[in-house]
């Protein structure tokens, strides 16, 4: 009896990146780096919620 696959598990590989001042917008990055426009670390957010 199989149960539906939650999604609860934050999955690495969906995680993308984004600069905190948002310098371009709402462009995301697939890896973790600083902005190339402030040179902040990138924080990781969550785009795969529904
Ligand atoms: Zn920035």
């Amino acid at each position: 009896m199989e149960t539906k696959k939650q999604q609860s598990v934050k999955d690495k590989d969906t995680m993308v990146y984004q600069c905190p001042m948002k310098c371009e917008g709402t462009k995301t990055y697939n890896h973790e780096g600083s902005c190339p426009v402030c040179n902040m670390i990138l924080k990781p957010v969550d785009s795969n919620r529904t």
